[in-house]
């Protein structure tokens, strides 16, 4: 049988993660990140925590940085900003999903950086132009491996936190979270149908700050994982 027609011109490799205890890899379909979800963020960045609705951005798959402790300076910023977040990984397709129903949808979680470009993203803001050159540049989504549900249960409390250096920087809880996980999915999916292989960064708590060459960066979720990174030249 001559299958010569439906090959691929060149083979583009699929991100995928670790997951914990397993051999097998979670394959990264999109990344969709919430911005400004808990209210002293909110508060940092300009915005009015109790009245504006949950928004969405998003990173390309292969900004997925799941395999090495190493994340080099990018390019074309002076200010490169480290945001720790719980990430929610999908394995069950839904569109409209309500509420109730989001959890059911959520395969695990694990624990990210959504690394920005603070400097490209407040020219973004100021001219209102998009923000895909300061949010989803390449080795922008450090990750740790997915915990599957089984093990974490569905967190929604416990300590979220990031150190640079050893020094605390972001020291909040996911209880203070301004759209929980399930609304966060529910709203999501009212915009975009969500299929396994989606992950969802869920937003910073306060004191996002900026990252040099050199730096050393840990940080975690209370019951779900640590990450450790270090910022190259
Ligand atoms: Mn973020």
């Amino acid at each position: 049988m001559d299958d010569t027609k439906t090959m691929a011109l060149f083979e583009v490799p699929q991100a995928q993660v670790a997951i914990n205890g397993s051999d097998r890899k979670f394959p990264v379909r999109r990344i969709y990140c919430v911005g400004r979800n808990y209210a002293a963020h909110a508060r940092e960045s300009g915005g009015d925590p109790d009245r504006e609705p949950p928004f969405y951005f998003m990173k390309p798959a292969d900004a997925i940085v799941a395999d090495r402790s190493s994340v080099p300076y990018p390019a074309r910023t002076n200010n490169l900003h480290h945001e720790i977040e719980l990430v929610v990984a999908i394995s069950k397709a839904g569109r409209n999903v309500s509420v109730e129903e989001a959890t059911a949808c959520i395969f695990g979680y694990a624990v990210g950086i959504d690394l920005t470009r603070r400097d490209l993203q407040s020219e973004a803001k100021k001219n209102g132009r998009p923000w895909d050159t300061a949010k989803g540049f390449d080795c922008s989504a450090p990750v740790t491996a997915i915990h599957p549900a089984a093990q974490t249960g569905h967190p929604t409390s416990g300590r979220i936190w990031l150190e640079v250096n050893g020094e605390v920087r972001q020291d909040g809880n996911l209880d203070e979270m301004i759209w929980s996980v399930p609304e966060a999915i529910s709203e999501l999916s009212t915009l975009f149908a969500l299929a396994p292989g989606d992950l969802i960064f869920t937003g910073t708590p306060s004191g996002v700050g900026p990252l040099q060459r050199g730096d050393r960066v840990t940080g975690g979720v209370e019951g779900v994982d640590d990450i450790a990174i270090t910022i190259t030249g």
